[in-house]
């Protein structure tokens, strides 16, 4: 029992220049010098995680600093995918809006780097990224510590097979199906590593509802829930030697500021969302899009639709924008989720994480850390309500 409702994030952070600079060099392969690369990623890793420190969050992460995004470095971890060129689906709200898609593609706010094609045999390849990804966030733990001495509570991200599937394309499996349990089984070598370490997994899911206005854009809601079912089945399986409490799931529509009109309702997947293994689920509860929709997950307590192990980490900072959310209105949110699941299975999260892909978040630095200082500061107010 913690006494009080704890913060964490979803994951990625920020990425300071010349960390971008290395993420760039090593995607191309020109300037890459691994050794500047693993010092760098070291150095700012402890950084990262002092800033959280002093933003009061509680549960901590790497801030994906090594990683050019959520879901593509895992070419340098598996074999079978190759870099190569595909149209990219345009988001389907963007469609609605041609000359607000031509303004963002002005704006540069498509990231640019390579994308990997599965081509071949999916495999575990190398591990060695993993590892010093392992050891950098486990030192800076550990040189941070929490009030009563012990290293402070840490996080991992990785990418959940459905996201990996429904983003990089298939062009050696013969079905669906089979490329995703090819990616299950490699990617549990990772989630198990990461559990083993001491670490709390958190496997990006955003394929669970992102997908459907991108990669399932032009069929129809039930042809879509059937993939998502299997993209869970395969994580379930993945999962399978990990216990649910260490890892916890992020789902979301995209974190880009656009309409978003075509997100697909929560009322949709929620179903699917909580037949995945993972205890905790961090999902957008903060933009103006998906905010309402603590009714859905009320209507599902009240039906006994949520499992008693399940914690809820709403997102209560929009991660688009950079307003500083009132802590009033961070502490109405949480009061809102603990009325529905208890004081106790209610955690403080973001939409989404601030830096998705390196070099193009939509936040001011400075301001993504004063925004999580007043989540803390929310929190504080509603443990206060809720324990009085
Ligand atoms: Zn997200």
């Amino acid at each position: 029992m913690n006494n009080r409702i704890l913060t964490t994030h979803v994951g990625s952070l920020p990425r300071p220049e010349r960390v971008v600079t290395q993420l760039f060099a090593q995607d191309s392969g020109l300037n890459y010098d691994p050794g500047e690369f693993d010092s760098v990623m070291e150095a700012e890793v402890k950084d990262v995680v002092a800033r959280q420190v002093a933003a009061q969050v509680d549960v901590v992460s790497d801030g994906e600093m090594s990683k050019i995004s959520y879901a593509t470095y895992i070419r340098h971890r598996l074999t079978g995918f190759e870099l190569g060129e595909m149209p990219r689906a345009v988001p389907r709200d963007l469609d609605d809006f041609p000359d607000f898609k031509e303004r963002l593609a002005k704006l540069g706010a498509t990231p640019k780097y390579h994308r990997p094609i599965c081509t071949g045999p999916i495999a575990v390849k190398d591990l060695a990224g993993l590892h010093k990804d392992i050891a950098n966030l486990k030192a800076a733990t550990k040189s941070a510590p929490q009030a009563n001495g012990t290293p402070r509570r840490a996080f991992m991200n990785s990418a959940s097979p459905g996201v990996i599937a429904v983003f990089q394309p298939n062009k050696y499996y013969a079905s669906t199906e089979l490329y995703l349990q090819a990616l299950a089984d490699a990617m549990a070598t990772e989630y198990e590593a990461i559990v083993a370490a001491g670490l709390d997994l958190q496997i990006d899911a955003p394929d669970l509802a992102m997908g459907r206005h991108i990669k399932f854009r032009d069929v129809d809601d039930n042809e879509f829930l059937r993939n998502a079912n299997l993209q869970v089945e395969a994580l379930n399986h993945a999962l399978r030697n990990v216990p649910a409490e260490r890892v916890r799931m992020h789902v979301c529509w995209g974190n880009y500021e656009g309409p978003h009109h075509h997100d697909i309702g929560l009322e949709k997947i929620i179903g699917v969302v909580l037949k995945a293994k993972p205890a905790t689920v961090l999902f957008e509860g903060a933009n103006p899009r998906h905010a309402h929709e603590w009714e859905v997950w009320a209507q599902a307590g009240r039906e006994g639709r949520i499992p008693d192990h399940k914690i809820l980490a709403p997102g209560v900072l929009d991660t688009v924008n950079n307003f500083i959310e009132h802590p009033r209105l961070v502490a109405q949110r949480l009061l809102t989720y603990a009325n529905i699941v208890g004081r106790d299975r209610v955690m403080a999260a973001t939409d989404c994480g601030f830096g998705t892909f390196a070099g193009f978040g939509a936040i001011h630095p400075p301001i993504c850390f004063a925004k999580l200082a007043s989540m803390a500061e929310g929190a504080q107010i509603a443990s206060k309500e809720l324990w009085k």
